[in-house]
């Protein structure tokens, strides 16, 4: 209950009950009631501004020092990426190269993620860039270690292939040093020894005594040991692969039979002067996707530079060949 107010009344000498109206009485204490909620507002917002709660206190704490180490996570990502830049650059510069594949090219290597936002879920947040970016980096940093993952496995394909190119393509002399007497003539315009009219000679004639050992001048296949071929007298082709094959012209005697396997260096058969020839000598042709091709350029495999000037300079004379 309200306290009761008097007043002194002078006409009545006497104190007078002070009869307040309902509707000040209500009026006040709306004003009243206004007025400490407007009080305890601004202490609880002051109180906010100035004095942080514990547990907040803790929790932008821990926010702090997420975010430190987010920008150490950050560096090491970029430290990767460098990394991964170099093994980049040696792939396509040294490694595709040597294989003779081509560059992976830069924006293949580097193609982020088109059409549909995937970061979507990660907006909307304070960190929400951070995040953003990190993510973004990560996965552009996944998808090159993929396609640099797959360069390798194609590398080591071709390693693989190389290695059998390698040894598949024609790479020595068919008929030893020693047993050369000379290199009568090699790959071009010649004089036809039978009607003495120029004409082009498409393999390399080597002069050696009858039964002189010939051999396969890279690992291959044997698909004729025949002598019904015309000029060639009794001879042998080695499918290589890889486009090569080689032909041996003139032989006196057989090693080998159709169908058998060669290794560089085994001997298929002998020197003779067998079909369309003057005299005992090896009629070696080479031939890359089914055209003669001059064997000078096949005989890395033994030979040392000058003992391949010397040859160079024998197979270049124009004389006659011996067919
Ligand atoms: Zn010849």
């Amino acid at each position: 209950m309200a306290k009761v107010k008097y007043y002194y009344d002078s006409d009545t000498l006497s104190y007078r009950k002070i009869e307040l109206r309902r509707r000040d009485k209500l009026g006040k204490m709306v004003v009243f009631l206004l007025a400490s909620a407007m009080l305890g507002a601004i202490m609880v917002f002051a109180l906010y501004q100035f004095i942080e709660p514990p547990k907040q206190k803790v929790m932008s704490r821990e926010l702090e020092n997420m975010r430190l180490h987010y920008e150490l996570l950050e560096n090491k990502m970029k430290q990767a990426e460098i990394v991964l830049n170099g093994i980049q650059k040696r792939d396509n510069n040294i490694y595709r190269t040597y294989f003779e594949a081509n560059p992976i090219p830069e924006e293949q290597r580097k193609a982020g993620f088109g059409g549909v936002n995937r970061y979507k879920s990660l907006e909307g947040f304070n960190n929400s860039e951070m995040i953003i970016d990190a993510t973004k980096s990560l996965d552009i940093l996944s998808k090159q270690l993929y396609v640099q993952s797959k360069s390798l496995d194609e590398i080591i394909d071709l390693a693989k292939d190389k290695e059998k190119l390698l040894a598949s393509i024609p790479a020595i002399q068919p008929v030893s040093k020693q047993d050369l007497t000379r290199m009568a003539s090699g790959f071009g315009w010649r004089l036809d020894p039978f009607t003495k009219a120029r004409k082009r000679h498409k393999g390399m004639d080597f002069t050696s005594p009858k039964g002189t050992p010939i051999y396969a001048t890279g690992n291959g296949v044997v698909i004729r040991a025949d002598r019904r071929a015309t000029g060639y007298g009794n001879h042998i082709r080695i499918d290589h692969g890889f486009g090569y094959v080689t032909l041996y012209a003139h032989l006196s005697k057989y090693n080998v039979k159709k169908g058998q396997k060669v290794k560089r260096g085994d001997l298929i058969g002998y020197v003779g002067s067998t079909g369309r020839s003057q005299a005992p000598h090896l009629h070696y042709e080479v031939r890359y996707n089914g055209n003669q091709v001059n064997p000078i350029n096949f005989y890395y495999g033994n030979l040392s530079p000058e003992e391949f000037q010397e040859m160079l300079k024998s197979a270049s004379q124009e004389g006659q060949s011996l067919d």
